[in-house]
């Protein structure tokens, strides 16, 4: 297939520097030239990379007026972009990209009688539809990626939800856009019958658009798919409707319907008016399980005809993943009948609880009509639903986690065929694959003929040969079944040359008329939907066959990364066989796909620096571009660059993007790695050096107490230490203890139930939480022992973790402190004892940090029996071998705030349960992120702002709303003085470890319990 003409060509600006330096004059945003800001640009969620001239992040639309109109005149291609979210290339390009994101994202007006808003194109979808629940409404077209996706990029792209089938896609619920073009004219398209008394400039546009229409009219209705699935091209068809499902009501044209899809490529889109709908009030689920795909896809017709909202398929390997996983292993088998080879989702909505209900009642009957009696489980309630939804996102998660280069490859993930060919087109699609040695998982919209496929493939290598196939057959298959071959992922770099097969060479010269109507100058969004290049054009892939990666002597181990996958099969090759020259650390890095779900805001804990910065550079997706960018030389042969340094500065090492990024880049261990390369080279500075040894000089520092602690209460000393030590004037710091933590009388060595890790920060700043643990493990019966060196253990100062040297980067110091700590535990470990900590990031280093440091065998033993002491006692209690004697506290409520490292572990929900033991206790989570203290990083001159900010979002009000009758409890030492500093002045309020709240709660009345018959169980 040729590509159509005038490929994608990189014009550098007319008139040199000057451009730029105008606009920086222009502008109040920020303007980023430098090639760290361009790289972190030059990639959405597709296979190719194309660096940006320049990225501007506009303060407001002024900025965008005042740009657009210095690119007008010097000839610079614009790109609007949002989340960056898109699949098919449409965010990447040689222009000035202009991210809407940060500062656009406002609601301008919303009418709930007439149901519409008006918003600013950066608002994400999942903010605009939490706002819009307070007035029992919401914008349904509900994309996967809400949480990231911006109202401007999913018109731009024509954005499809699940519920497409009862709600449209974005071409049917938006109303107006309020557009820009290149050449500065601006524009309310909307309804044609609103658009009378518009300027010369939009008259004319108009009037040509309509000439277009009217002279192509036979051809639209020869050429455009009829299914209701279609985001390919110009929506050329707003003059002749060809969609089963019309743009509007009565047919009319709607000039705002002729921009959505467009893909930035003809106006900056300034606002958009987008139609509401009211809230769904109940949902009831029905989940159809089939003995075979074809069962299930030959299902999908007679199942519509119910009127669902959504009809989703999850496959066999998906069903398969959701089992492997013992959190989701319950919920998917409540949803299972026997081994199913696929499920459908079906889902009905109404405004009264009987309507659903009664239309699962339907697809029951209709079910036994089709010969399948008893394949229903029903989900009416809630709470089941959600889980179930849940785990059919895990599972495509985990499909786009594979390791190794070859990769599930969006290309033709959204082909859409008529329903009646689904079956036969699944067949012969899977047919295709196996026969180019790859296969594919099967997921999402069977009630739309959308379904989700991307063949694995390994771009650097044969890749590219293979998708040009793959496609050309799989377009055959689209056109035999009169399909789209884009149904939901648009045009981009990917798909604009088929552009021509799909709507023929005359209604493409039509899209080229259109988009010189619009942009005659060819600057908006240049190379997408017309004048495209070739799919396969290495030159614009993140992967290319040349791609190298610089040689790194890693401190950590990252052979897990390096690894080859079997595309036909998914099998790994062994750990450290995938011939990384950075020994899998650059591989770990390219697990970013640039979804973009890191951008999310609300839920869960990633990413803290992102949610208060809004800056690209200060996400995870932006570290993980920017340090794979270094470690593939793009920066320069020196892996250890500035630019990743910067991009990790605000990096607070909270693991949340191990356990929420759905590729699992786990960015806080490679913040160690990268701290070790950069040490290395530059050395480590006085003040880091004074934090990460503070195991060292602790015991001294506890010894004059009194004398260190003065720091805390003379303001002019915190000053005057604050520029050698780094540590902002405006913190205190924890204060030592005169008398820390000195071992205890009672503790039983040889046979112990449990020994107890004490860590430094308990230890030396508050020793009576370990009092409290004590008194905890005892009362609940169990032989206590403390963790002490090894005998002959050259160190004579109390055991570490190493966790302060770890977040400095200091590796080998943290790998000697934990080979202390493996070689003490070796013979408790070997006899079944649990090893049980207090700090999160202390003990969970022994889970996590520990199997990185190349400590073989014991270190892994360790960490199966290391367990935090709430995750001790839930565990023997739900064995039968706990039962603490426990009563009412004067307090009758407690927030708890989680570690985030006991939330990356899932270890904070367990705080809550055993707080729950405790009668008339009501205990609640604090939703919260980061604390933004996070081990040393908010102590810090530099960080005190950002921290403050992180701790101001959702942590400090909840704590300042808490009554004085409430407890506030934190886990982590660094949380728990982050909550005291920034209420000194608001009316102090001390948190808890949760295990001083339970020693609180202890009856001592109660008779003592015996010791358990036998607790050291795995
Ligand atoms: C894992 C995953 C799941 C996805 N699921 C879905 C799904 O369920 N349904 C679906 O439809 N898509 C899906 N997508 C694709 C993508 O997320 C959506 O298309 C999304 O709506 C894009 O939003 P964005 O803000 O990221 O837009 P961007 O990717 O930033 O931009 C999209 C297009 O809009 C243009 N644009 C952006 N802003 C403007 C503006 N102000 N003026 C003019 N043009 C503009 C851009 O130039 C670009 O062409 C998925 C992607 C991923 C990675
Ligand atoms: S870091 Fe993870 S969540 Fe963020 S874009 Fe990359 S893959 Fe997605
Ligand atoms: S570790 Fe935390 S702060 Fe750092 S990138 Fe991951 S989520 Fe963001």
């Amino acid at each position: 297939m040729d590509a159509t003409a005038q490929p994608l060509v990189f014009r550098p600006p007319r008139g040199g520097a000057e451009p730029w330096a105008r606009l920086r004059r222009a502008i109040v945003g920020e303007l980023h030239t430098d090639a760290a800001s361009r790289g972190r640009y030059a990639t959405d969620a597709s296979i190719y990379q194309v660096q940006p001239l320049g990225v501007l992040v506009p303060a407001g639309d002024d900025d965008v007026r005042a740009a657009m109109a210095i690119c007008a005149e010097a000839g610079m291609p614009i790109l609007p972009r949002g989340g960056g979210s898109s699949q098919c290339g449409q965010t990447v390009g040689a222009a000035l990209v202009i991210d809407h994101s940060k500062n656009l994202g406002r609601i301008l007006e919303l009418d709930v009688e007439r149901r519409t808003v008006t918003v600013e194109p950066g608002i994400v979808l999942d903010a605009l539809n939490a706002r819009l629940a307070k007035d029992g409404l919401w914008f349904p077209v509900d994309v996967s990626t809400s949480a990231q996706a911006t109202l401007g990029g999913m018109a731009g792209n024509n954005s499809c939800g699940s519920r497409s089938l009862a709600y449209g896609n974005m071409v049917h619920n938006v109303v107006a856009i309020e557009a820009r073009l290149a050449d500065g004219t601006e524009a309310r398209f909307g309804p044609e019958r609103d658009m009378r008394a518009e300027a010369p400039r939009v008259r004319d546009l108009l009037e040509a658009l309509r000439a277009i229409g009217a002279r192509e009219r036979d051809e639209i209705a020869r050429n455009v798919p009829k299914t209701m699935r279609r985001v390919g091209g110009y929506n050329a068809d707003v003059f002749n409707p060809q969609s089963e499902r019309p743009y509007t009501a009565d047919g009319s044209v709607n000039f705002a319907h002729l921009l959505v899809g467009s893909e930035g490529t003809l106006a900056w889109t300034r606002a958009l008016t987008l139609a509401l709908s009211p809230l769904p009030r109940h949902r009831a689920l029905g989940v159809v399980n089939f003995r075979s795909m074809r069962e299930a896809m030959s299902s999908a017709q007679p199942l519509v005809t119910l009127h669902p909202s959504a009809v989703e398929l999850v496959d066999r390997t998906m069903i398969e993943l959701a089992r492997a996983n013992p959190a989701f292993r319950p919920v998917i088998e409540r949803a299972l009948i026997g081994e199913p080879e696929a499920i459908l989702l079906v889902e009905f909505i109404g405004d009264d609880a009987a309507t659903p209900l009664r239309q699962l009642d339907d697809l029951a009957a209709l079910l036994g009509d089709i010969g399948l009696p008893d394949r229903l489980v029903r989900l009416p309630d809630a709470a089941a639903q959600k889980a179930l939804w849940d785990v059919r996102k895990a599972g495509l998660n985990i499909m786009m986690s594979l390791r190794g280069d070859g990769k599930p490859v969006s290309f033709i993930e959204d082909c859409a065929v008529p329903l009646a060919h689904l079956a036969d087109y699944v067949d012969r699609l899977t047919e295709i694959f196996r026969r180019h040695g790859t296969r594919g998982t099967w997921y999402a919209h069977a009630s739309v003929g959308t379904l989700h496929v991307r063949p694995i493939l390994d771009m650097r290598r044969d890749g590219a040969a293979k998708m040009r196939a793959i496609a050309e057959e799989a377009s055959a298959l689209v056109r035999e079944y009169k399909g789209a071959f884009s149904g939901e992922h648009g045009d981009g770099l990917v798909r604009s040359e088929w552009v021509a097969w799909q709507f023929g060479q005359r209604l493409t010269r039509a899209f080229e008329e259109i988009k010189d109507l619009f942009d005659p100058a060819g600057v908006m969004n240049p190379g997408k939907i017309v004048r495209a290049t070739r799919m396969d054009d290495a030159t614009l892939f993140r992967y290319p066959p040349t791609h190298r990666t610089l040689a790194v002597d890693t401190a950590l181990d990252w052979s897990a990364w390096d690894v080859r996958s079997d595309p036909a099969t998914g099998a790994l090759s062994s750990p450290g066989s995938g011939g990384d020259p950075a020994h899998g650390f650059a591989k770990a890095a390219e697990m970013c796909n640039n979804n973009g779900h890191c951008r999310k805001f609300d839920a869960g804990t990633m990413c803290p620096s992102y949610r208060v910065t809004r800056d690209e550079i200060h996400v995870t997706r932006g570290r993980a571009n920017t340090l794979r960018l270094a470690l593939s030389g793009a920066f320069g042969d020196d892996p250890a660059h500035p630019a990743v340094r910067e991009a990790l500065e605000l990096c607070v090492s909270c693991k949340g993007c191990r356990r929420e990024c759905p590729t699992g880049v786990d960015m806080a261990r490679m913040k160690i790695e990268f701290q070790y390369q950069w040490q290395r080279r530059h050395g480590v500075a006085f003040a880091d050096r004074l934090v990460a040894t503070l195991p060292r000089w602790a015991p001294y520092a506890s010894r004059v107490a009194p004398l260190v602690n003065l720091r805390n209460r003379i303001p002019m000393l915190a000053r005057w230490v604050e520029r050698p030590t780094g540590i902002a004037a405006a913190r205190t710091v924890p204060s030592f203890r005169l008398q820390p933590f000195a071992g205890d009388a009672q503790a039983q060595a040889a046979d112990a139930d449990v020994v107890l890790l004490v860590d430094t920060f308990s230890r030396y700043f508050e020793p009576e939480n370990v009092h409290a643990a004590l008194a905890v493990l005892r009362a609940a019966g169990y032989r206590v022992a403390i963790a002490m060196p090894q005998a002959g253990d050259p160190v004579s100062r109390p055991l570490c973790c190493g966790r302060t040297y770890l977040a400095h980067g200091l590796v080998d110091e943290a790998r000697r402190e934990a080979l202390r700590v493996i070689q003490a535990l070796a013979p408790h470990v070997a006899r079944g004892a649990a090893i049980v900590g207090l700090e999160p990031s202390c003990l969970l280093s022994l889970r996590d940090e520990f199997l990185a440091l190349h400590l073989g065998a014991d270190a892994e033993r360790l960490a199966a029996r290391a367990l935090l002491i709430e995750e001790f006692l839930a565990r023997e209690r739900a064995a039968g071998r706990c039962a603490l004697p426990l009563r009412a506290l004067a307090e009758r409520r407690a927030l708890v705030h989680g570690h985030c490292h006991q939330k990356a572990f899932d270890a904070a929900g367990v705080v809550v349960t055993v707080l729950r033991w405790i009668p008339g206790l009501d205990v609640a989570p604090i939703e919260s992120s980061c604390c933004g203290m996070a081990g040393a990083f908010g102590y810090a001159t530099s960080h005190f702002d950002v921290s403050r900010r992180m701790a101001e979002a959702s942590l400090l009000p909840a704590v300042r709303a808490a009554g004085r009758d409430t407890l506030v409890v934190a886990d982590g030492t660094s949380c728990r003085h982050q909550i005291a500093d920034f209420t000194r002045t608001t009316g102090s309020r001390e948190a808890l470890h949760a295990i001083r709240v339970l020693a609180r709660a202890l009856d001592e009345t109660a008779p003592r319990t015996p010791a358990p018959a036998q607790s050291t169980q795995a």
